[in-house]
């Protein structure tokens, strides 16, 4: 019998399987030392008030260049990272070229913040503290100018080690969301529990294709509510098009991020798109474009 299942399993092992179990081996053999070879950069995706219309601050978002593979996205080699313990060399590098990016942005007089990604094992590493305070010393960054996003799987680990590492970093002065939220299965009254500054409300509340009878609107707007009696300032991600940001914007949103601003760009070309996205707000929320 045990036979036999064995075989099940064989026979079960497709090839697209092995496939797949090959480029995860070759993914993570490959990311060993890729910060150092420099096949990552760094994309920016603005983050707009609907206070200001003003971009106040940018996410930044890893790209791989593989060099044989070409572009590899995150969502295929983050969680790798995780596995093999590669993350922490990759988050440091992260952490260093998105502040440095900032902290230049700032010198030459954009008043801008920073938003970078946290993996759970991150997270779960008081190491991250020493490696927080020492990039923003370097960089001559304000803490409050980094934000650091933390996802709902992260808090979810060990909850007293990311509580207490949480409450280490908020004494540095840095800022912390909970990323995508909504798409995990905690409720804003657990959440009480880790100091939180901002809730970024995940994309999926903006899909109107999502089966259920509950306008996914009307559940954004009451998140959005609760949120602030919580004091948390909120988040809109994944804002595609022209009716989402009007509506946002007669909710209490505080910030938006998404297609209908921006993509996530490389840094000169956001740069380069300052002044467009001031009026892409204005224009799509009916009001007259800035001068
Ligand atoms: P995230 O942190 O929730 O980032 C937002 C993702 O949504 C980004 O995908 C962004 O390109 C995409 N996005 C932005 N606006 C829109 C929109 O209007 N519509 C749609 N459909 N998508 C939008 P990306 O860059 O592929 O990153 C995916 C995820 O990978 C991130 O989700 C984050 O969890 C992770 N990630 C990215 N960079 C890093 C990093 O440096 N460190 C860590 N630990 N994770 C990262
Ligand atoms: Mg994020
Ligand atoms: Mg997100
Ligand atoms: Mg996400």
């Amino acid at each position: 019998r045990a036979k036999e299942q064995g075989g099940g399993v064989y026979r079960f092992f497709s090839a697209e399987m092995r496939e797949e179990t090959l480029m995860r081996h070759t993914l993570q053999q490959d990311m060993r030392g890729a910060a150092a070879r420099g096949e990552f950069i760094l994309h920016y995706q603005p983050r707009v008030s609907l206070h200001s219309l003003e971009v106040v601050s940018a996410e930044a978002l890893i790209r791989w260049r593989h060099p044989r593979l070409g572009n590899v996205p995150p969502d295929c080699f983050i969680g790798l990272a995780e596995e093999n313990g590669c993350i922490a060399e990759i988050g440091a590098w992260v952490l260093t070229e998105a502040v440095r990016q900032v902290a230049a942005w700032r010198n030459g007089g954009r008043m801008l913040k920073i938003s970078v990604n946290l993996s759970p094992r991150q997270l779960n590493d008081r190491g991250i503290v020493d490696t927080v305070r020492e990039v923003l010393d370097r960089e001559g960054l304000p803490p409050e100018a980094l934000e650091l996003e933390i996802t709902e799987s992260a808090l979810m680990q060990d909850q007293n080690l990311a509580i207490s590492v949480m409450r280490e970093l908020k004494h540095l002065g840095v800022q912390l969301s909970i990323d995508d939220f909504g798409t995990g299965y905690s409720s804003l009254s657990h959440l009480r529990k880790f100091p939180l500054d901002c809730l970024k409300l995940d994309r999926s509340f903006l899909d109107e294709e999502q089966a259920s009878d509950i306008n996914p609107l009307i559940l954004a707007e009451s998140i959005i509510d609760l949120a602030h009696a919580l004091k948390l300032s909120v988040v809109a991600e994944g804002v595609e098009n022209a009716e989402h940001l009007d509506f946002l914007r007669r909710t209490s949103c505080d910030e938006v991020q998404g297609y209908v601003i921006s993509r996530p760009l490389p840094a000169a070309e956001f740069e380069a798109c300052f002044a467009g996205w001031r009026c892409i707000v204005a224009g799509a929320c009916g009001m007259p474009a800035p001068t």
